[in-house]
């Protein structure tokens, strides 16, 4: 058997279950769930803030498991180490999966929402969408890599390649790109919840030249900023704190609405946009990345038991880092 954290309806709390082990089908490998990482799009999708994928479902999309058994088709061995991010299955063949933008593919499918996700001792994954992770890090520091480290890394190429970068929300995502972007010979200036002085020098601590409170005009002009917050009300006031020219990233799947602003607040080709879900160029891309940067991941482990207690802290903001649900 195999225990899973189930979500039957949104709005309610998940509930431990004992289901049969299942069996991969074609091009599905089974893994045996290790770790898998507590992500803030996992509070969306069991809040109801998401559309319902219309089943009972299983969240999670930072997994690492080893690789028990392959379908037909996937040829991978047993025993190897694999992670599997949110990105699940798309089409292969619509204008976005032909033009390099699988991330926005139609029909995808994504991991811990419309496919059962880590939040088990057993997951299925399409083995063509499951990376081999980086050997330096164990299983519980490497699960952040594959939706904040990931995800982060398509938000800091859509900022584009300024000097001065600034983060809005200092939670997992942000605390890997801020090591990413520091490395690359970035100033990177947090920007935290206000009040929240653990968040603060937690971001001081891995490198940041300054950080204050996300109410607080910047200390200096941005040449880009990235909202890790899911917080409509940041955008104009990043947008104030960015140059002539400068990019705002909302990396975030789902955000409060976005205040009217004055159109001299977008004025001087100043860029608003978002980042959706990644393509598994950028996992290839990130993962080859990672042990270069020599990052230090924040990962506190928690049984799969607490996955309920955990969202509950990510909720209220008490985690500076990452958490991980271990099995
Ligand atoms: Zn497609
Ligand atoms: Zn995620």
């Amino acid at each position: 058997m195999s225990r899973a954290q189930l979500c039957e309806r949104p709005g309610e709390p998940l509930r431990l279950v004992e289901r049969p082990v299942p069996e991969p089908g074609p091009g599905q490998v089974l893994l045996r769930v290790s770790a898998c990482a507590v992500c803030r799009t996992d509070l969306h999708v069991v809040d109801g803030e998401l559309a319902s994928p219309g089943h009972a479902f299983v969240p999670g999309h930072e997994i690492v498991g080893t690789v028990l058994a392959a379908g037909a088709g996937a040829d991978v061995r047993p025993g190897t180490r694999l992670g599997v991010p949110w990105l699940g299955w798309t089409c292969g063949h619509c204008e976005w999966c032909r033009s390099g933008r699988e991330n926005l593919c139609p029909e995808a499918r994504f991991t811990g929402w419309q496919i059962d996700g880590g939040y088990a001792d057993h997951v299925l994954a399409d083995h063509r969408y499951c990376f081999e992770l980086p050997a330096g890090l164990d299983d519980v520091h490497a699960a952040p890599l594959l939706c904040a480290g990931l995800i982060g890394w398509r938000a800091l190429k859509a900022a584009g390649a300024g000097r001065t970068l600034g983060l809005y929300g200092f939670g997992a995502a942000a605390h890997l790109i801020a090591q990413v972007a520091i490395w690359q010979g970035r100033r990177v200036l947090a920007f935290t919840r206000p009040g929240d002085a653990a968040a603060r020098a937690f971001a001081l601590g891995l490198g940041a030249a300054w950080a204050g409170d996300s109410d607080q005009p910047a200390p200096e002009p941005l040449d880009a900023a990235i909202l890790f917050a899911p917080v409509g009300a940041l955008v104009p006031r990043a947008l104030a704190a960015v140059k002539p020219g400068g990019t705002v990233v909302c990396a975030g799947i789902h955000m409060s609405d976005i205040p009217a602003f004055p159109y001299a607040r977008l004025w001087g080709e100043r860029v608003v946009r978002s980042v959706a879900n990644l393509t598994r160029r950028d996992a290839l891309e990130f993962l080859a990345l990672a042990p270069r940067v020599g990052l230090r991941v924040a990962a506190e482990a928690l049984p799969l038991a607490a996955a309920n207690a955990a969202l509950g802290r990510l909720r209220r903001g008490e985690v500076a880092g990452a958490l991980v649900l271990v099995t």
